[in-house]
């Protein structure tokens, strides 16, 4: 029987509550599609700052680089944020994405029919999306040097550099075109290049890129126009493609769009080693250790790890349908609240799942 090696990475906050259900769900599914799968617990993010003062300790990195796939919840907690940088929770996250070479984080936006009315926009405005952000992940503001604080007499000044090298754009631009070849040949290109001159190459490699393939039908936008038209006519978008900066903001707006942050999975990738799936939403310290946190968005992300790094293909449309079910059942965590639903528990929530699936 085919075993798949999978690293859960429970981090912080809501993250153990949530992986809970996540790793019951793969459990279910290995046994029902009659595969086995081997889940490694490893600490990462504050609770790894905890016990080894180090949020990426190598010995979580070396499990991630060698297995099939890794699920992650989420991490940080305010009461890092005193710590130097390079220890606090969120740079272990960018220390695993660099580690791993993940320059491709791929976050499908759909509007389930059964959540419509859980969204804060209109159901005319919502009903038709069904939109895939492509962020580059390894470099842009986020990697780039130099960066820093400097302290004078009186004042402080920071900066950061945005920096982008025709490689990193080609890569991160043939998944999207790739990703836009399944659906419906449209990306949208998403930067700031009537000001910033790394948006000026970023338009002008993507253009290049996009010559080569007929079929795509390429458009460029502005990133403040992108985030008006999310919100005023979301359907029109397929594929953006978007650097990590405006991928990080653009993707919380179209969360909402799903009514909840806690609806949103996301995979990222690179052309060879593992990929990491996580949900986009973080580690919600205020709902922390109260068992309400949805856990659907770390369930997707786990349905993504089926379907893209295991190809376990059938059990990633089970579990895909399941939550769909417990959803049209109107079962609800209270973030979806929409005063017609049946509130239920971030663990209740996870066994409804499971009866479906
Ligand atoms: P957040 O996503 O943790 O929370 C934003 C809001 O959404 C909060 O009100 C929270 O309660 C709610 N929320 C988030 N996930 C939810 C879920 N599954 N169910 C119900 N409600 C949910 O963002 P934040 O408050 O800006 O950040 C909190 C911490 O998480 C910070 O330390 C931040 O650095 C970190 N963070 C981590 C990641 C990650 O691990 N990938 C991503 C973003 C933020």
């Amino acid at each position: 029987m085919l075993t798949h090696k999978i690293v859960l990475l429970s981090g912080d906050g809501i993250g153990p509550e949530i992986s809970e259900v996540s790793k019951k769900i793969l459990l279910k599914l290995s046994d029902k599609f009659n595969f086995n799968i081997e889940i490694e617990e490893e600490l990462f993010g504050g609770i790894a700052f905890e016990k080894f003062e180090d949020p990426a300790p190598k010995s979580t990195l070396d499990k991630c680089k060698s297995c099939d796939a890794v699920l992650l919840a989420c991490v940080g907690d305010s009461k890092y944020d005193q710590l130097p940088r390079e220890l606090r929770p969120e740079s272990g996250l960018l220390k695993l994405r660099s580690d791993l070479n993940l320059f491709a984080n791929i976050r499908p936006v759909k509007i389930r029919n059964s959540l419509i009315e859980s969204s804060s926009l209109k159901k005319e405005v919502i009903q038709n999306v069904d939109l895939v952000v492509v962020r580059e992940l390894t470099s842009g503001i986020y990697f780039g040097e130099p960066r820093g604080i400097i302290k004078n007499k009186n004042k402080e000044r920071a900066f950061n550099t945005m920096v982008y090298n025709t490689d990193e754009i080609e890569r991160i631009t043939e998944i999207a075109i790739q990703i836009a070849k399944k659906r419906n040949n449209r990306i949208c290109s998403v930067d700031k290049a009537n000001v910033l001159e790394v948006s000026q190459l970023w338009r002008k490699t993507v253009e290049n890129m996009a010559k080569n393939y007929k079929e795509i039908h390429l458009s460029n936008m502005y990133v403040d126009n992108a985030a008006m038209q999310l919100i005023r006519d979301p359907s029109q978008f397929d594929v953006i493609l978007t650097n990590n900066i405006f991928g990080d903001i653009l993707s919380d707006l179209a969360a909402m769009l799903t009514g909840s942050i806690g609806m949103l999975p996301s995979a990222s990738l690179n052309n060879i080693g593992p990929g990491v799936f996580e949900p986009v939403h973080g580690s919600a310290p205020d709902i922390a250790g109260r068992n309400i946190a949805n856990p659907i968005a770390m369930a997707l992300s786990t349905a993504m790890l089926l379907r893209i790094g295991l190809n376990q293909i059938q059990a990633a449309d089970n579990l895909e349908l399941a939550i769909d079910k417990v959803l049209s059942k109107r079962f609800r965590t209270s973030d979806l609240d929409d005063g017609k639903s049946e509130i239920i528990s971030c663990s209740k929530m996870g066994e409804k799942i499971l009866e479906e699936i």
